[in-house]
């Protein structure tokens, strides 16, 4: 599923807002957006109004599958001023099977102790699957261990 990127900017409203607003609402309807370049063939990820790789705005809205590989993970011990009212939660550097990197909460990973999150650390990296889920009031994309 791809579909070209709106390159112009009618109203006023920068492009990189209104990928950022494609993004976002795709979440909301379980759909993972990236871009993919039509000169090298790289995904960005979050879409991009330009290629990551080559600088190209020969790009694309393409669907992402939303699998990737756990690299490393750690855990707040105080959460970010945003994240105040959620729990302790881990967080990690995935790289998603297209082959961007992407940061974000990670869960079914043992953080418990630094001895534990050293251990699953040396376990890695594992495969992941993403999903939408709400954080702080916002809808964000989370990877989780896929059992
Ligand atoms: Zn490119």
């Amino acid at each position: 599923m791809a579909e070209p990127v709106i390159t112009e900017t009618p109203e006023g409203v920068p492009r990189v807002e209104r990928t950022a607003k494609r993004f976002y609402d795709g979440l909301e309807e379980g759909v993972i957006w990236g871009t993919h370049c039509n000169d090298c063939e790289e995904h960005s990820f979050p879409p991009m109004t330009a290629c990551r790789s080559c600088g190209s705005r020969d790009i694309e809205f393409t669907e992402m599958s939303g699998r990737g590989s756990l690299q490393y993970y750690s855990s707040t011990m105080l959460p970010s001023y945003r994240f105040r009212d959620e729990d302790r939660m881990a967080y990690g550097m995935v790289q998603l099977d297209e082959g961007p990197y992407f940061f974000t909460k990670i869960e079914g990973v043992d953080f418990s102790s630094p001895e534990a999150i050293q251990e699953g650390n040396e376990e890695l990296p594992v495969d992941v699957v993403g999903k939408p889920e709400e954080v702080g009031g916002s809808t964000i994309l989370v990877f989780e261990v896929e059992e």
